[in-house]
C-alpha cells in the first residue's frame, strides 16, 4: 500500500497551487496523511491551520492520519515534535555528520557575495566545519547560539528516480553544508520534513517541482540516519495564461474565495485533477473515481496551464447535477426570499440551465419575481422596435390565455402578424431586460400575470 501526505506550512490561505498538491497527494496513495509544517513561528498562524482544514474538508479530501484523527493533534504539528527531532540531531552530531556553526548572518552574506562575484554558485565556506571541542565550548560560553549544519559527504552522487521527471542525479560537491537547526533551536525544513516522512511511513511524496533541488539534501539526511527514503514525484507547477507561475496577479484564487463565489467543490476538484493529468471520462467524477483513474506516470512534465473557462465548464456540470436541496441552499438568502414556494422547483430548473453562480440566479429571481427591472438602452431599443401595437396585442393575448404559453403565442402572432425573432426578441427584451436566458415558456409560466402585463404596458405609450 502507498502512503502519501500533504505537508502544508500554514502561512496563508490555500490557493489553487497547493490545493492541487493536496488533491494529487490524496489521489496518489492508499493512505493519506496530513502534517502541519509550522516550524516558522513568525509566519505560521493557527487560523490558517483551521482555514486549511476547512478547505480540505470542503474539497472532499479526507486524511486517515493527521489532525482530528486517532492520534492526538500535537503528533501532526511539527512545532510540537521538537523532542523527537532532538534525538536525530544528537545521532548526527555523534556520528560527526552535523556540527555547530557560529557564522553570523553578516559573515554569511559577505561570503555569498564574494563567491557570486567570482562567478561561483554560493555555498557555505565550511568555516565552522572543523572547530575543536574547545573552540565550540568557548563560543558557547560567550553566549553565542550556533545553528547546526549537516556535513555533506564529499564526492558522492545522489541519485533517485523521480516518478514524474525520471532519473535524477546530483553531485554532493555542488551542495554546501546546510542548516538543519536554526540558531533559535527550531528545525529547518530540509530536516524535519525528511525525518517526518520517514517516521510517518510515507512511501510516496508528491510535491511541487520547486522542491526538486531540495531532494538530494533530504536523501543525504535520511541516508545518514539509516532512515527509509520515500519515492518522490515532483509535479509541475501551475502557470497562468501568461505562462508565469500562478499567483494572485494572473488569476490564482484561494479556495476560500472560490467557495464564496459559489464554485462547487466537485468543479474545483475535477479541474485540478485534470490539470496536467488526462482522464478517460469527460464527466464530473467524485474523489474516489478520480483516485481510481489516477496514475502518477500520467502526470505531465510541462507546466500545467490554468484556464478559468475549464473551471467554469466543470462548474456548469456540477450545477446541472446538483440536487434540488443543494442548489436551493447554494442560492443567496435574498434570492430564496423572493422565490414563491410553488415555483421553487421550476426556478431551480432555470438555475440549472442558465446559471453558474448564485449571483446569476439573483438576477433571474429579480426579473421573474420582483418589480425591479431596468432595461439598458440597447435592450430597450430592441423592445421598442416592435411598436405599440405589438404590445397591445400581447396584452390581449395574455389576458386570453394566462396559463398557456402556446396559446398566448398563437394569439400574439395572429393579432400582431409578428413572427420569428421579430416576435421573440422584443418580447424577451420587454419581459426580462435581456436578449437571452431561460425559455420564454418558463418565463411566461413563472411570472405573475399582473407583473407580466405591467412590463408589456411599459411599451404602450
Ligand atoms: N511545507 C512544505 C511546503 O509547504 C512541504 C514541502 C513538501 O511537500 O515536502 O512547501
Amino acid at each position: 500500500p502507498i502512503k502519501t501526505r500533504f505537508a502544508p506550512s500554514p502561512t496563508g490561505l490555500i490557493h489553487l497551487g497547493n490545493a492541487r498538491t493536496a488533491l494529487l497527494s490524496a489521489l496518489g496513495g492508499d493512505t493519506f496523511v496530513l502534517r502541519i509544517e509550522d516550524t516558522d513561528g513568525e509566519r505560521c498562524r493557527r487560523e490558517f491551520v483551521d482555514e486549511l482544514i476547512a478547505d480540505l474538508h470542503w474539497l472532499g479530501l479526507e486524511w486517515q492520519e493527521g489532525p482530528q484523527s486517532a492520534e492526538p493533534d500535537p503528533h501532526w504539528f511539527q512545532s510540537q515534535r521538537g523532542s523527537i527531532y532532538k534525538d536525530y540531531y544528537r545521532a548526527l552530531e555523534e556520528k560527526g555528520l552535523a556540527y555547530p556553526c557560529f557564522c553570523t548572518p553578516v559573515e554569511l552574506e559577505v561570503s555569498r557575495k564574494v563567491q557570486l562575484s567570482a562567478g561561483r554558485p554560493p555555498r557555505y565556506s565550511g568555516k565552522c566545519a572543523h572547530l575543536s571541542v574547545d573552540e565550540i565550548r568557548r563560543k558557547r560560553d560567550q553566549g553565542l547560539s550556533p545553528t547546526l549544519r549537516f556535513r555533506v559527504p564529499k564526492n558522492q552522487a545522489v541519485e533517485f528516480e523521480d516518478e514524474v521527471r525520471g532519473p535524477q542525479r546530483f553531485a554532493s560537491d555542488d551542495i554546501g553544508d546546510f542548516i538543519i537547526r536554526r540558531a533559535d533551536g527550531t528545525p529547518a525544513f530540509f530536516f524535519c520534513n525528511a525525518i517526518d516522512d520517514a517516521l510517518m511511513g510515507i512511501t510516496r511524496v508528491l510535491r511541487g517541482e520547486d522542491h526538486l533541488a531540495n531532494t538530494p539534501r533530504q536523501l543525504m539526511i535520511l541516508a545518514a540516519l539509516d532512515l527509509p527514503r520515500p519515492r518522490y514525484a515532483h509535479i509541475s507547477l501551475i502557470v497562468g495564461d501568461d505562462g508565469a507561475p500562478l499567483s494572485k496577479r494572473n488569476g490564482s484564487r484561494s479556495i476560500n474565495q472560490l467557495r464564496e463565489e459559489g464554485y462547487f467543490p466537485e468543479a474545483v476538484v475535477n479541474m485540478l485533477a485534470r490539470l496536467g493529468h488526462p482522464y478517460d471520462s469527460e464527466s464530473l467524477l467524485g474523489v474516489a473515481e478520480l483516485r481510481a483513474g489516477f496514475d502518477v506516470n500520467r502526470l505531465g512534465r510541462s507546466p500545467a496551464r490554468f484556464d478559468v473557462s475549464h473551471l467554469d465548464h466543470w462548474q456548469g456540470l456540477a450545477v446541472r447535477r446538483a440536487a434540488d436541496d443543494t442548489l436551493w441552499t447554494w442560492l443567496h438568502a435574498e434570492t430564496r426570499a423572493v422565490v414563491p414556494e410553488a415555483h421553487r422547483a421550476d426556478f431551480l430548473d432555470i438555475v440549472r440551465s442558465n446559471c453558474l453562480f448564485p449571483r446569476q440566479a439573483d438576477a433571474w429571481a429579480k426579473v421573474l419575481f420582483t418589480d425591479e427591472l431596468e432595461l439598458e438602452a440597447d435592450i430597450a431599443a430592441v423592445a421598442q422596435s416592435a411598436g405599440e401595437a405589438f404590445y397591445l396585442a400581447a396584452i390581449d393575448a395574455a389576458t386570453e390565455s394566462p396559463d398557456d404559453f402556446a396559446a398566448f403565442l398563437a394569439g400574439l402572432k395572429r393579432r400582431s402578424g409578428a413572427k420569428g425573432k421579430h416576435l421573440f426578441l422584443p418580447l424577451r427584451a420587454a419581459l426580462t431586460g435581456s436578449l437571452d436566458g431561460p425559455e420564454l415558456a418558463k418565463i411566461y409560466q413563472l411570472m405573475d400575470k399582473p407583473r407580466l402585463h405591467r412590463r408589456l404596458a411599459e411599451f404602450t405609450y
